[in-house]
């Protein structure tokens, strides 16, 4: 494995396939880390994973125009996760002067996620509305909303949600209750194969996504802090992955990358990101991982483990 310390603004990306945090924030406010998100590029193939507070920025950020996007896939209906979408939509619309930005796939599970969608669409409708007339473009948002179901059988085969070329984007539920609902992705590209757990306890669905995977990117939560903190916080450990039963699964799934984001609680200081990683270990996972900061993120390259190049961006 190689370490490569990469500028920000002069990033290869034919040399593998690019996995960017691009929010490793939660729903209370904090302006060094924008809401969930998760930033996939395989070659000319560019996907997105939820639509946190400013994650449209952090993409920017990280190099990629927001209008290059093939699609955009949402885990579940939370606002942290989700109340960013509307900055992606008008944000491609707006720069979009000639017509020419392809459609955006918007990949979600039926439900309250996909009625989130096209109430954000209808929200903005008058925005649109009134732009439209005055440059004379169409108020088309340009966006196809592809729903999909959540299998009820938890042990059921994940469904294949999306694809193009050689990447395939498959989803199967996570355990998130009372959310209904919630997904995780797996995303399969010749350059290997990356797992996404959006919101969720450690359960054996995210085994079944993060099977085999060469990066796992993982909500986390440093529990018995938070119950220290407040034992009446109990209904926020019920629903995330505890860190210390993170590095449990993930060593038994023998994955080689772990990248930890949506981080509770926020750590802010370095010793506090620290703690996060020794809780990993002390479940006994022994690969890399990273408490991420926004814009962390690896390369793959390659069918080979061996391949795996980490940056720090
Ligand atoms: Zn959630
Ligand atoms: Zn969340």
């Amino acid at each position: 494995m190689g370490f490569l310390e990469a500028d920000r603004n002069v990033r290869d990306t034919d040399l593998g396939t690019e996995i960017v945090v691009t929010g490793t924030g939660v729903p209370s406010i904090d302006p060094a880390r924008a809401g969930a998100g998760v930033l996939v590029r395989h070659d000319d193939v560019v996907l997105h994973f939820d639509a946190g507070r400013a994650t449209a920025a952090r993409v920017v950020e990280a190099g990629v125009d927001v209008a290059d996007i093939d699609a955009l896939f949402i885990t579940h209906h939370h606002s942290d996760h989700v109340i960013g979408l509307h900055d992606f939509l008008i944000g491609r619309w707006v720069e979009d002067d000639l017509g020419v930005t392809p459609t955006l796939d918007i990949v979600a599970p039926n439900g309250p996620s996909t009625r989130y969608c096209r109430n954000t669409f209808a929200l903005w409708a008058d925005d649109l509305d009134v732009r439209a007339s005055h440059n004379g473009r169409s108020a088309d948002i340009n966006v196809r909303l592809m729903g999909f179901d959540v299998p009820a059988d938890p042990t059921a085969d994940l469904v294949e949600v999306w694809s193009k070329g050689q990447v395939k984007v498959l989803a199967g539920p996570v355990r998130h209750e009372p959310v209904a609902k919630a997904v995780g992705y797996r995303v399969e590209t010749p350059d290997g194969v990356i797992a996404i757990s959006g919101d969720t306890r450690v359960c054996p669905e995210v085994a079944a996504l993060a099977a085999g995977a060469d990066v796992v990117v993982y909500e986390a939560m440093r529990t018995q802090l938070i119950l220290d903190l407040a034992e009446e916080l109990h209904f926020i450990a019920d629903y995330h992955a505890d860190t210390v039963d993170i590095g449990r699964q993930m060593a038994e799934l023998e994955v080689p990358t772990l990248l930890l984001t949506h981080l509770l609680p926020t750590p802010r200081t370095p010793e506090a990101k620290q703690a996060f990683v020794d809780d990993v270990r002390s479940g006994g996972y022994g690969g890399s991982v990273t408490a991420c900061d926004d814009l962390d993120g690896v390369t793959i390259v390659g069918d080979s483990r061996s391949g795996i190049e980490r940056r720090t961006i």
